[in-house]
């Protein structure tokens, strides 16, 4: 099969002026070697530093670097989707701008593509700069997910991964508000192969991901991804019944044969406040699938987009048998 596809890249960035430079260094190489027409999509997600300033000086150069400035700081999920939603080629890669993900991968992804899979993912080989409690918390985290959701992730994957034009479709029609890629990505399925790579140190600047907003993405993600959580209380509520009946006959029993003996404190205590904990739980977590139903209800759109530079608005990046992408998503 030999198809010269057009190839569009997405980079989403928050501050990250110091990186810029260096990865558009190694990326267009990489990119023109390839032979094919290629667009780098670039979000500002709303920087607080000279990233757009710096963005734009790039693009005089090099008009095939777009750029969309977002409204404000949506978040690294949400840019992507924007990026997504602006990407015309037939092959789509997002990609981080602080060159943990070597671009030299690109080409192995595109003769995994011509050989007829639809997502190659890159898979890193070793991790490196991420603590004992970072590993840990990320083993506990796929094994949890894949207990309880529908798809398995596969590991040590990241965002950096070649789509296919129909897969990226797909994706920007998804209406969900709640944008956990990873789990999204594995979810549409088509036929998936991965590539591995060397995860290198972040350049410049530190990575906005610290332990509890860690947790909660990782929380946001099962939450999005199974109802176990919400089901799981029936099952829990009705093994305590049962510990509970059987621990009421036996007071009884014990009553009729040696009569009431005075205290019995303790237990009552213990019972109150253990089945409390657990309503409490309950209720946390319902309220969390209660929040999740209320933002998607809300119908916001995922992201706001403030300027634009190189989309054509009347024959859009995204060639012409395709609609202007959208900022909200369809409609159902
Ligand atoms: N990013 C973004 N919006 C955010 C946070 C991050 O667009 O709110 C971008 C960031 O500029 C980088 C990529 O997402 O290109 C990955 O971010 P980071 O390195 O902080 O995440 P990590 O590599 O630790 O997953
Ligand atoms: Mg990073």
């Amino acid at each position: 099969m030999t198809k010269a596809p057009r190839l569009s890249i997405v980079v989403p960035l928050y501050n990250e002026t110091l990186n810029i430079g260096l990865f558009f260094e190694r990326l267009v190489p990489v990119l023109d070697g390839l032979g094919v027409e290629w667009e780098a999509v670039c979000v500002d997600d709303g920087s607080r530093d000279d990233t757009m300033a710096a963005l734009l000086r790039l693009r005089e150069n090099q008009p095939r670097i777009k750029i969309l400035g977002l409204s404000r700081n949506f978040g690294k999920e949400r840019a992507l989707s924007a990026g997504l939603a602006h990407a015309g080629g037939d092959v789509v890669i997002p990609i981080d701008a602080d060159l943990q993900h070597p671009p030299e991968v690109i080409p192995e992804m595109l003769a995994k593509w011509r050989e007829g899979y639809d997502v190659v993912y890159a898979v890193r080989r070793r991790r490196t700069g991420q603590s004992w409690l970072g590993r840990v918390q990320a083993k506990a985290f796929y094994w949890l997910f894949d207990k309880l959701s529908e798809v398995p992730l596969p590991r040590e994957v990241g965002d950096f991964r070649l789509l296919d034009r129909k897969v990226v479709e797909v994706i920007n029609a998804m209406p969900e508000r709640t944008r956990f890629m990873k789990g999204i990505f594995a979810w549409v399925g088509f036929r998936q192969t991965g590539v591995p790579y060397e995860q290198e140190e972040r350049q410049h600047g530190t990575s906005r991901w610290q332990f509890m907003k860690l947790l909660g993405f990782a929380f946001d993600g099962l939450v999005a991804f199974s109802d176990y959580p919400l089901r799981v209380w029936a099952l829990i509520g009705s093994i305590i019944s049962g510990f509970a009946f059987f621990y009421i006959v036996v007071r009884l029993v014990r009553t009729m044969l040696y009569g009431i003996d005075v205290p019995g404190y303790e237990s009552i205590i213990v019972t109150i406040l253990f089945l409390g904990g657990v309503q409490l739980i309950t209720l946390g977590i319902l309220g969390h699938y209660l929040g999740r139903v209320f933002n998607e209800v809300k119908g916001r759109p995922l992201f706001i987009v403030r300027e634009r530079h190189g989309f054509d608005e009347e024959t859009p990046a995204a060639g012409p048998d395709r609609p202007i992408p959208t900022m909200v998503p369809r409609p159902r």
